[in-house]
């Protein structure tokens, strides 16, 4: 048998097969022992085969673990010890934003896009709540989703309250498995109900959309919207955090700064304030975004912060 998994709790797993049955599956002992070092094995979204053990009880027991395409780990505090895996075989992490009430720093937005960067995960921005915004507001909106559209990221600006784009939401979710992200209060129970009404998710609470959600803040949850369409809860951004992102490496997840990365005239360079730094030269020229620059220094200070 085949399926995905959908919720661990460390020593169960709930498996859901293409046909829609769902197995409450054990792990081989043997598989424990196997490759990579987390503290757990399997993730929400691994695609697993298993043995049925019993059926009127739907209980199975998971023999293999198909390769995946990435995964979020999170690495622990106590850098000897081993990393947690959060979630596998991602398509896209999308992260909701809001340039009012809350609103998004650019910060955040750019934290987000470097560890989506890091694990290889193709991200997204939604700018919701465009309804509240004056018309200067979405005309800076503009120029911002055009600037982070400029560097390859997919942008959508939505409004639930005007039902606006509420069906592109619901396409770029269909047949995917995505990572919802974003401060609370931008909209993300709002969203997901605008395009599953029946589930009926009380706003501001989308982290108790699955009953069990957050009883345990270690194991994120995947949650099936319809046919092959699943989002997942994560414990948080933050626990995709750029702990193991070393600060030589940051730039190369600024796709706008690669291209300059050979250039620059020493090899170590930081891009700060070193001689003949091509992305200085390049952000100076107007062609790496004042923002994302800013977010650039300000995640190496804290990473220097940090040590
Ligand atoms: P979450 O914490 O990200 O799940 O955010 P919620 O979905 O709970 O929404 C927070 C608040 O923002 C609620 O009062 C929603 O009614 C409101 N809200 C959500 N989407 C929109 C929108 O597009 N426009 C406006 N004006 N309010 C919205
Ligand atoms: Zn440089």
């Amino acid at each position: 048998m085949e399926g995905i998994v959908l919720r661990s709790t460390g020593s169960w797993y709930d498996v859901r097969t293409p046909q829609g049955d769902s197995y409450k599956c054990r792990l081989r002992g043997k598989l424990r022992l196997k490759g990579f070092k987390t503290t757990n094995p399997v993730a929400v979204g691994d695609r697993v085969h298993f043995e049925i053990e019993d059926e009127a009880s739907k209980s199975g027991l998971i023999v293999d673990i198909e390769a995946r395409r990435n995964y979020i780990i999170r690495q622990s505090v106590h850098r000897t010890a081993h990393a947690h895996l959060i979630a596998c075989n991602i398509d896209q992490a999308i992260l909701i934003a809001t340039l009012a009430m809350p609103r998004t720093s650019f910060g955040f937005i750019d934290r987000f896009l470097v560890s989506c960067e890091a694990y290889d995960v193709p991200a997204v921005i939604v700018f919701n709540k465009t309804d509240i915004l004056t018309d200067e507001g979405l005309a800076y909106q503009a120029e911002i989703m055009d600037m982070y559209t400029s560097i390859g990221y997919r942008c959508l600006d939505t409004s639930v309250t005007k039902h606006y784009h509420i069906d592109e939401f619901r396409a770029l979710l269909d047949g995917k498995i995505s990572l919802l992200s974003g401060h609370s209060g931008v909209g993300k129970s709002s969203l997901i109900n605008a395009i599953k009404p029946e589930l009926n998710l009380k706003t501001s609470e989308i982290s108790h959309y699955s009953q069990k959600g957050k009883h345990t803040t270690t194991f994120a949850e995947m949650f099936e919207l319809w046919e092959n369409t699943f989002i997942i809860d994560t414990p948080g951004i933050k626990e995709m955090g750029l702990v193991d992102i070393s600060p030589q490496e940051l730039s190369h997840y600024f796709p706008e700064m690669r291209q300059y990365l050979g250039e620059c005239k020493f090899h170590n360079c930081m891009h700060v304030h070193e001689p003949g730094c091509a992305v200085r030269e390049a952000f100076e020229r107007g062609e790496i975004a004042d923002t994302r620059y800013h977010s650039y220094l300000s995640m190496l200070e804290n990473h220097d912060n940090r040590r």
